[in-house]
């Protein structure tokens, strides 16, 4: 699912801790910064989140919380 990131968005992403990050995903390996499914994960990042140049945040249907 993809989704535009706003300011509204972006506030509400830090007041409510919003979870939904290859970091925060039981399949991610943080140390190899890698996906275990092989998914590419480069959008799925928290870095994109806070990116002002990706207007979009993409989430991962395989997300599971770690
Ligand atoms: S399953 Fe999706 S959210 Fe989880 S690490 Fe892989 S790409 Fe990231």
């Amino acid at each position: 699912m993809r989704i535009q990131k706003d300011q509204h968005f972006l506030q509400e992403f830090d007041r409510y801790n919003f979870t939904w990050s290859c970091e925060r995903c039981v399949h991610f390996d943080l140390p190899g910064d890698h996906c275990s499914l092989l998914w590419p994960h480069g959008d799925h990042l928290e870095a994109a989140a806070r990116n002002p140049s990706v207007d979009f945040l993409i989430f991962c249907k395989e997300f599971d919380l770690n």
